[in-house]
């Protein structure tokens, strides 16, 4: 891999609980030698481990705090904290308001706080935030999910990612993943809810998402129950005339210049 070369690693894309042969939303963004766990739905920390240990971790970024893109952090706390982990620093944690009170309340079992800060240098995500994380920078925006969250795009030298989080389709979300090379976006629902507010996009919605914003490659995640891949990514492709495919888990995908073609 040369050294500024973007991956994307799909730990998992299942929602809203794990399937057996699939964790739930995760993923792991490569630059180089640095590496971001983005999103920490259950199931994930496990296949995060046959590419990065928890030690050689540079950042985790989370969309929001559905379990589906969470839960993890609570068992990567205990291995970070109380097991064969050994850490200079805490790791990096972007995440939506309240992060940190959220692990606190989970994991604290005495009248103290748990710890949360030994684990996790947690900053708390705002519409724009921008950081430079080793070879990565990472941009969020806010989108439309109900409850604070958030997408981000990924740039590195030879390419860029932009992933949906999980989100109707918003104008935030079409900015952010202007021209990207690869948009990594949700298609959990089956039809567009009539009475409800909308805070999924469904797999036509995808397809639009990835053609407004002239993305160069599709890849469609988090398929909800109602649907198969095979269902999503032909109805997404119906609206995007790019090449698209499924998040399945365990893939990589190469993204960036000189992974055209590939
Ligand atoms: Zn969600």
């Amino acid at each position: 891999m040369a050294p500024e070369l973007l991956a994307l690693t799909v730990l998992g894309s299942a929602t809203p609980y794990p399937a057996v042969d699939n964790p739930c939303s995760g993923y792991l963004v490569s630059g180089g030698d640095t590496h971001v766990w983005v999103d920490a739905g259950s199931g994930t920390l496990g296949p995060l481990q046959r590419h990065v240990r928890l030690d050689r971790l540079d950042a985790i970024w989370i969309s929001h705090l559905h379990a589906d893109h969470s839960a993890d952090l609570l068992t990567a706390y205990y291995g970070v904290l109380y097991a064969d982990i050994r850490r200079a620093a805490p790791i990096p944690l972007y995440g939506p308001p309240g992060t940190a009170d959220r692990l606190a309340g989970f994991l604290t079992n005495t009248p103290a706080r748990s710890p949360v800060e030994s684990a996790f240098a947690v900053t708390e995500l705002h519409d724009g935030h921008r950081v430079r994380v080793g070879a990565l920078t990472l941009t969020s925006r806010a989108v439309a999910h109900g409850i604070p969250a958030f997408a981000l795009r990924v740039e590195a030298a030879g390419g860029s990612l932009v992933y949906s989080g999980d989100t109707a389709p918003c104008p935030s979300l079409t900015e952010l993943a202007a021209g990207c090379d690869v948009l990594l976006c949700e298609a959990e629902s089956d039809r567009a809810p009539v009475d409800d507010e909308q805070v999924h996009h469904t797999p036509e919605d995808t397809g639009e998402t990835a053609r407004a914003a002239r993305a160069g490659r599709l890849v469609v995640t988090h398929v909800g129950r109602s649907l198969t891949p095979q269902q999503a990514v032909a109805r997404a492709a119906a609206r995007f005339d790019g090449p698209v495919e499924y998040a399945a888990p365990g893939a990589t995908f190469p993204i960036g210049r000189s992974a055209t073609g590939s």
